[in-house]
């Protein structure tokens, strides 16, 4: 099959590597040159370009652009290729980009491969990266069928596992598990940052280990990602981060009036309900 990718970062330069190797022959079209250059000595892509026309040649395009070029990036494909073709996506917010998009393109088929680095762009592309993690699938009620079957087919011939959601579900299951998390991290970062001890900070520093390495390491990764994951997904992370802010509230609550019994049983709850995410 003739594949195209637009946005040659890590998500895309992962999925070009993956889909030369399975055969497939992949057309890449990113912003600049050197981008293009560097997908095809790293083997991601057989043709690369600058020039959106590339994609004419492609019988399903993944969009891999950061989401607020998502959008944009469909209207350009829109204007040339033949209706028949698959466009699918590949952006951490589902709602947005079917809002934007879902109106323009009837085979668009929205998705969300859930498996990332702490590194960008194409130099941090690698092979199996999807490889048993989850590919989201959010198809509206008028997304064609067929054209779903498609894209879960390429996702799972990566070694993806599939599931399949409303982009509304997608998003408010992502702003729990994932968007909820870094704004969490990032507050523990900034409270820790704000003892005004020196003595105590610099003790503080020396001794982090690997708890606070767990708890911190998403609040401390790319700042794009935590802005991109508030702009695109505002309500739900609103919701899920003051429904955090009651439980801290608790939690003050039971340590100001010394409710050990309260706090024990809270922390029986946790330590149960883990094993059911991970
Ligand atoms: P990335 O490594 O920064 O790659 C994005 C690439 O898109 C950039 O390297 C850039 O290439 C290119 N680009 C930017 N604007 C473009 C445009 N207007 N037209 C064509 N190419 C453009 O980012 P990523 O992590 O792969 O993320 C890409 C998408 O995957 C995002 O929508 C993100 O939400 C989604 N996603 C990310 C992760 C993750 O953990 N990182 C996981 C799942 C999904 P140039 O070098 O040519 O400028």
């Amino acid at each position: 099959m003739n594949i195209g990718i637009v946005g040659l970062g890590l998500i895309g330069g992962s999925l070009g590597l993956d889909l030369r190797r399975l055969g497939h022959r992949v057309l890449g079209v990113s912003r600049r040159q050197q981008t293009c250059l560097v997908a095809k000595d790293l083997g991601a892509v057989d043709d690369a370009s600058i020039d959106m026309t590339l994609m004419a040649l492609a019988e399903v395009v993944f969009v891999c652009t950061p989401v607020e070029a998502i959008a944009p990036t469909v209207v350009e494909l829109a204007a040339l290729v033949s209706p028949n073709v698959i466009i699918t996506d590949v952006g951490s917010v589902k709602m947005p980009v079917v809002d934007a998009v879902a109106h323009l393109w009837t085979n668009f088929v929205p998705g969300h491969p859930m498996a990332g680095t702490a590194d960008a762009g194409i130099a941090a592309a690698i092979p199996d990266l999807f490889v048993r993690r989850p590919y989201v699938l959010t198809p509206t009620p008028t997304t064609p069928p067929e054209a779903v079957a498609v894209v879960a087919e390429l996702a799972r011939s990566l070694q993806a596992d599939i599931y399949y959601s409303s982009p509304l579900m997608h998003d408010r299951a992502v702003a729990w598990i994932s968007h909820l998390p870094v704004f969490v991290s990032a507050s523990l970062l900034a409270a820790v940052t704000g003892e005004v001890d020196p003595e105590v900070l610099a003790l503080a520093k020396q001794l982090a280990s690997s708890g606070f390495g767990d708890t911190s390491r998403v609040g401390g990764g790319n700042p794009e990602l935590g802005l991109m994951m508030a702009k695109y997904n505002r309500p739900q992370l609103l919701g899920t981060l003051q429904a955090y802010r009651r439980q801290v509230d608790r939690a003050i609550s039971w340590l100001e009036t010394e409710d050990w019994n309260a706090l024990e049983q809270h922390l029986q709850q946790t330590h149960q309900a883990r094993p059911e995410f991970l």
